[in-house]
């Protein structure tokens, strides 16, 4: 027997329709270079995010068709994740940072038809545009006073595109299961792939973002978005925020200490969250100006994700700025947001210093999402938090395969995701990522965690950043090669680092070797590099033998 309630499909537009009605006093701030801070309501993205929408489909965009966007964060780039998915259409966010060959490689594979791009990126655009095959108009998204002088073919001007039309666009009702968005993950094996979002895993992720036990986002919110709104969908940000009515910092392209610092304290911001390094840097920057966080700042809780949180920033965070962290952990393929470090009531009275241990581990589920562990031949292992295998996923805001069949079928008979991570449960469900499958270290058939590794070093006062990639060995196959990035001014030595991290991890993990290095690679999202390290230092042997 069917039951007899309401059934309306879960739409990207019903989200802006609500924040438009229901949080009205809630405030978008796009900080852009060399302009004041442009403030909006969730009232005129909605407005506008309509004209956009008729502009786009007066463009010939239909439903289904893909538009591409190149650009930070800001309003304009908020209003596009509205209008595109809104109308039908599916946003692609692509990433500017990439090589601008797998740029091309991206951009024809979504056959984008329109391609949007802040007016930074137009060099790259009018060097990439006879490449780009499938796109038929390229839209500057500022007015017509900054349009770019680069020579792009069939150049269009945001502001007159959405300035044209009268903002009366009816929402269409799409089936829930509709594409709305598509996302590239980095390659950093064979080309890149796309995972295609839909209306509903938007709307289900979105809500999880929103509970108490996913990252609480409320109506009393302002959040810091220090992630870029091309990296995994905006981390569904602007979804949540619609659905909550938190209120929004869109930092453009300012994600170094300085800029992030001055933002969180003149817009009183509650809750941020980004990539380690990003933290690594604001704080870095605290140290190095001597300011005093607790008494600018009313930061509550910084979501860690992307990338290990060390420890080491966890406890500044606790100590220095009296904000908890929030570790979490999640993939491109998985919308992100997959497991959350929030704690249980049997943590209620955890000193910092155990709060800042409960945060060394990627999290739990959230409704939605399942997770487990399996070996080397696909045996399911314990969730003791000593046995380590691979991590499986799946759940209502997982992918189910790549755009255009692209690596042909990902997930197994039941339909369980191979993350290509490497981690262990414990008994209350908490994850910790020991590695990427990868990135392994296997040495004398044992893994040694390089994430662990990495996390210890960068305890260290000196450490600005470490990185641990595998180098071949005659007797162990494979040992750790630590490569360290000092802190401006500071030293430290090899047999220094080597005694401070010896009580930390197991004896036989210690590197065979450190070296010294001015900068470490980083992907266009900001992780380390670690395909490019073993490129450069995978052949080194350390002279000691
Ligand atoms: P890419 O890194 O290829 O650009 P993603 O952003 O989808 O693509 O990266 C997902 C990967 O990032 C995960 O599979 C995992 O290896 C790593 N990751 C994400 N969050 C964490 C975390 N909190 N701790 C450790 N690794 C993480």
């Amino acid at each position: 027997m069917i039951g007899l309630m309401q059934h309306h499909p879960l739409l990207i537009s019903s989200l802006i329709d609500h924040a438009a009605k229901v949080h009205q006093g809630a405030e978008i701030v796009s900080h852009m270079p060399g302009a004041p801070a442009h403030r909006c309501s969730y009232v005129d993205v909605a407005r506008r995010a309509r004209q956009l929408a008729q502009a786009v489909k007066a463009l010939g965009i239909r439903e289904g068709d893909r538009v591409g966007t190149m650009a930070w964060n800001g309003y304009r780039h908020l209003e596009l994740f509205f209008g595109v998915s809104g109308m039908g259409a599916v946003l692609h966010t692509v990433n500017p940072r990439l090589f601008p060959e797998q740029i091309a490689y991206i951009v024809n594979h979504a056959e984008n038809q329109v391609l949007f791009f802040d007016v930074g990126f137009a060099p790259l655009v009018a060097m990439l545009a006879k490449q780009l095959n499938s796109v038929r108009h390229f839209v500057a998204m500022t007015d017509r006073e900054h349009m770019p002088d680069e020579a792009i073919p069939n150049l269009l001007c945001y502001e007159d595109l959405v300035g044209a039309q009268d903002g009366t666009l009816e929402w269409p009702v799409l089936d829930e299961r509709s594409a709305s968005s598509l996302c590239y993950t980095s390659g950093t094996t064979g080309n890149p792939k796309g995972v295609l979002y839909t209306h509903r895993s938007t709307l289900l992720h979105a809500s999880l973002a929103c509970m108490t036990d996913g990252m609480a986002m409320s109506a009393r919110d302002m959040l810091f978005m220090a992630s870029p709104m091309f990296h995994v969908n905006a981390w569904g940000m602007p979804y949540a925020c619609a659905l909550s009515g938190a209120s929004m910092v869109l930092p453009g392209s300012g994600l170094d200490g300085a800029s992030i610092y001055a933002a969180m304290k003149t817009e009183r911001v509650t809750v941020a969250l980004g990539v380690p390094t990003v933290w690594m840097g604001l704080q870095q920057h605290v140290a190095t100006q001597g300011l005093k966080p607790r008494e600018d700042l009313c930061i509550e809780r910084v979501l860690i994700g992307g990338a290990a949180a060390p420890r080491a920033v966890v406890e500044t965070f606790a100590n220095e700025f009296g904000t908890r962290v929030l570790h979490a952990w999640g993939m491109t393929e998985t919308s992100p947001l997959a497991t959350l470090a929030n704690p249980l009531r049997k943590h209620r009275d955890l000193t910092t210093e155990q709060y800042v241990t409960l945060q060394a581990k990627q999290g739990r589920v959230p409704y939605g999402v399942q997770i487990k562990l399996v070996d080397d031949h696909g045996k399911e292992l314990p969730h003791d938090g000593q046995a380590v295998g691979h991590l499986l996923v799946r759940g209502h805001w997982i992918a189910s395969g790549y755009f255009r069949a692209e690596g042909g079928a990902i997930l197994d008979e039941e339909g369980w995701f191979d993350t290509g991570d490497i981690a262990t449960i414990d008994a209350d469900g908490y994850m910790q990522i020991t590695d990427r499958a990868k990135d392994l270290i296997k040495s004398g058939g044992e893994w040694i965690s390089s994430i662990a590794l990495e996390n210890a070093a960068v305890g260290h006062p000196c450490v600005a950043e470490a990185a641990v990639i595998a180098i071949a060995h005659d007797k162990w196959q494979e040992r750790p090669l630590m490569l360290v990035m000092r802190r401006p001014g500071k030293d430290v030595s090899k047999e220094e680092l080597l005694g401070f991290l010896a009580d930390k991890v197991a004896s036989w993990w210690l590197p065979d070797d450190v070296l010294f290095v001015e900068e470490l690679p980083h992907t266009a999202t900001g992780k380390l590099q670690k395909m490019k390290l073993r490129q450069m230092y995978g052949g080194h042997r350390p002279s000691s033998g």
